[in-house]
């Protein structure tokens, strides 16, 4: 039977390439949203790919959307924890809410699922959890100390869950993804992405398929030996 992923901000971005991907693939696919009704509309009859509505950011949102899924669509053996926010600024301008929100949706959302639906993947003995990083992670941003930590936390968070897994069969990796071009990254002034890309070795902004590929490999059965990994996709901009 096609085993079934949950694919969080799944409708939009990166994450419609991801969903459409790992349907492709023969996977059975829900894609979560926070609010968009319009695009996840428009996700669905474009693909045929069920949406779900929750904040990601509210344990107890993810609890009663876990549940539903799992009695309309059977377990959840694939987690993709994409769904991310920026809220940018300096330190000196930046207040505790903007924090929140970033620490919370980009990291906290992690902790949810994972914990969620880890259960289930330990007595299965089979998961797959794939946590969507960020260069901006590895290397640090200028104006997001806490997008940064975020995403720097999502990596050891997936280092530290791995090993959790490793006997159960349940393997956690995260993808650092370089700079791709979605929405998020389109709201960037057009003179700091001349310069973005002018430091991408490869000449060009990332496409969303190019992440949505690294996600299918490493949520393969048959990936089974790669695990607490950070795979970067990200045209030769960082090499960690
Ligand atoms: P988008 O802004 O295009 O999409 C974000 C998605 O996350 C949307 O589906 C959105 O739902 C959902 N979302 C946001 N907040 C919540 C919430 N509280 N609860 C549930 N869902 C939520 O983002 P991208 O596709 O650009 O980014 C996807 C991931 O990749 C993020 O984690 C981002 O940090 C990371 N990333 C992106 C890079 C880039 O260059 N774009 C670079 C490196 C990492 P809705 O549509 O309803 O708002």
């Amino acid at each position: 039977m096609a085993r079934l992923a949950l694919v969080t901000g799944g409708q939009r971005g990166i994450g419609a390439a991801i969903s459409e991907q790992l349907h492709k693939a023969g996977r059975k696919v829900v894609a979560s949203y926070a609010g968009n009704d319009a695009a996840a509309a428009a996700f669905t009859e474009r693909t045929g790919i069920p949406t779900i509505k929750f904040d990601v950011s509210d344990y107890a949102a993810c609890q009663a959307a876990v549940a539903k899924i799992e009695a309309e669509h059977g377990p959840i053996e694939i987690l993709v924890n994409n769904a991310g926010i920026t809220r940018d600024a300096t330190l000196k301008r930046m207040d505790r809410k903007m924090w929140d929100e970033v620490i919370d949706t980009n990291l906290g959302s992690c902790f949810n699922l994972a914990k969620l639906v880890w259960e289930g993947m330990t007595a299965r003995k089979f998961g797959r959890i794939v946590n969507i990083g960020s260069i901006n992670g590895q290397a640090g941003q200028y104006g997001q100390v806490n997008y940064a930590a975020a995403k720097s936390g999502i990596h050891g968070f997936t280092k530290a869950l791995a090993q959790e897994g490793a006997r159960a069969g349940i393997t956690v990796n995260a993808i650092a993804p370089g700079y791709v071009d979605t929405e998020m990254v389109r709201a960037v002034p057009e003179d700091v992405l001349q310069k973005i890309v002018a430091r991408i070795p490869r000449g060009r902004l990332g496409t969303a398929d190019d992440i949505a590929r690294g996600v299918c490999f490493l949520t393969a059965d048959e990936a089974d030996f790669i695990t607490g990994s950070t795979l970067s996709i990200n045209g030769g901009q960082h090499m960690y």
